[in-house]
């Protein structure tokens, strides 16, 4: 793992969420030579309901599409946490593990999803992860005393400056993605898995796309992703 400062960090619950939720952005700022970095919480292996498909196959298959993905979008750090998915929890052991990519990467933006959207048939890694990265972030961050152990291997505190929060039902930022749209829509179809047509939710792309397209006519431009963008408390 190289060490920051990076531009961004962007985590997500699931592999191909990132890519769904802010790759255009992502291949935008990697473009502007910006550096981008991609955490992966779980390894996405529970997301089919075909019985055919053992679920350390899907982790596989997933992993190698998020991969693909990421070199599409030009993302050349790619950390995969590696927890089974539908297994994530708020807890002080996922913060700290959070903390820890945080402070070694040391990223101006960190980008992860709405932990309250939608509110009622909602992902519990979405919930759990959102609100972890966040509680990360701001206190935890500032608070020394939450990581002295971290502090020891070398680590330092860092304030991050705006967090990105895709799939929200409170957008106030859009990122004009016209000119990579097309690159973001060749590493979303990459997810085979997911929105191919044997996939788990193959109405997703068209989905997606209108998402992208109202978020267009919302910034004035013809293709945008939409964020509840939020400035980082500098203090405690
Ligand atoms: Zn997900």
């Amino acid at each position: 793992m190289s060490k920051g400062p990076v531009y961004a960090m962007a985590i997500s619950p699931h592999p191909a969420d990132n890519d769904f939720g802010f790759g255009g952005t992502a291949a935008k700022w990697i473009k502007e030579g910006k550096k981008v970095v991609y955490v992966i919480a779980t390894n996405g292996d529970k997301a089919s309901s075909n019985p055919d498909i053992p679920a350390d196959e899907l982790a596989r298959i997933r992993a190698n599409e998020q991969r693909e993905a990421a070199k599409i979008l030009g993302v050349t750090e790619l950390v995969f946490m590696g927890h089974p998915d539908l297994g994530l929890e708020n807890v002080p052991g996922l913060q700290k593990e959070i903390l820890r990519l945080f402070l070694t990467f040391r990223p101006e933006i960190v980008i992860t999803c709405d932990p309250n959207n939608p509110p009622y048939f909602s992902n519990p890694d979405h919930r759990a992860i959102g609100r972890a990265v966040l509680d990360a972030v701001w206190p935890m961050a500032l608070a020394v005393n939450y990581y002295r152990d971290l502090m020891a291997e070398g680590l330092e505190i860092h304030h991050a400056k705006e967090m990105y929060l895709w799939m929200s039902s409170q957008p106030n930022y859009y990122s004009d993605i016209s000119d990579v749209f097309d690159l973001k829509m060749k590493a979303v179809e990459v997810h085979q898995s997911q929105i191919g047509p044997n996939g788990s939710a193959p109405d997703f792309l068209n989905f997606l796309k209108e998402g992208n397209k109202n978020a267009g006519k919302q910034a004035g431009c013809e293709w945008a992703e939409s964020f509840h963008r939020l400035e980082v408390l500098q203090r405690l």
